[in-house]
């Protein structure tokens, strides 16, 4: 769970964030729509605790996992040692090349990060915060350099994770049909508040093969 009260963040003059409030309970999938430059990013990294800068109260209960914007892989790591990177498990390595396999990059482990396609290291980042278990991930655009094909499957793999072990997920799009099919609840960041708010009541499970996907897509 985290809860957001009263969130500032001002940059020189610019206030981005003024006076966010926002709750993300465990099991909860939450999208975060916005202009470009509304201040997504921005929000995220508070959440994730790496902007002491911001003014307001940030609780966050368990542990935190984020995929960035841009995909932060180490660069003098191979892709395995990089998703492995302070991993907490009994074996890392292994954990970390299930995971790889899991977004398709098994072949890759020992690639280095610079090798990969932009598609490859948003996958491999994905991995990196997925096999963290964590109770909170917050993903920032994880599939825009994704062909359609490779995100419907990247779609499921955070879908069956999210069954599996019910983390709260807070992912930021620009994709209206993307958040509406993934999310319980989109938000839309305006002028550094959450300017709307609604449900999306779908069926749940959400899409299990791309026929369903195409059924509910077409219900949208
Ligand atoms: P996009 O959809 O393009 O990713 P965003 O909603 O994620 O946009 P942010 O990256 O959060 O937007 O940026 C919000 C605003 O804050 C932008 O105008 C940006 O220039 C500004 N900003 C972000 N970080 C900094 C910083 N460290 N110093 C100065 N300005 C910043
Ligand atoms: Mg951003």
């Amino acid at each position: 769970t985290v809860r957001v009260n009263g969130l500032t963040r001002t940059f020189g003059e610019r206030r981005v964030l003024d006076g966010v409030d926002l709750e993300i309970r465990r099991g909860e999938f939450v999208a975060l729509l916005g202009r470009s430059g509304s201040g997504k990013s921005t929000l995220l990294r508070v959440l994730a605790g790496l902007d002491p800068g911001a003014k307001g109260e940030v609780e966050v209960e368990g542990t935190v996992a984020v995929a960035f914007q841009e995909p932060r892989l180490v660069p003098w790591k191979r892709i395995l040692a990089n998703v492995a990177l302070g991993l907490q498990a009994p074996d890392p390595r292994a954990a970390a090349l299930a995971a790889l396999e899991e977004v398709g990059l098994g072949e890759l482990h020992g690639a280095w990060p610079l090798t990969l396609s932009g598609g490859e290291a948003q996958r491999a980042s994905l991995a990196r915060a997925l096999v963290r278990e964590p109770d909170l991930l917050l993903l920032d655009e994880p599939f825009s350099a994704l062909d359609a094909l490779t995100r419907i499957t990247i779609h499921r793999l955070v879908l069956d994770l999210w069954g599996r072990h019910g983390p709260g997920i807070l992912l930021v799009t620009h994709d209206v049909d993307e958040a509406m099919l993934l999310a319980d609840r989109v938000l839309v960041l305006d002028r550094g508040v959450i300017a709307h708010e609604s449900r999306v009541d779908l069926p749940r499970p959400r899409h299990r093969d791309h026929r369903d996907l195409i059924a509910l897509r077409s219900t949208l």
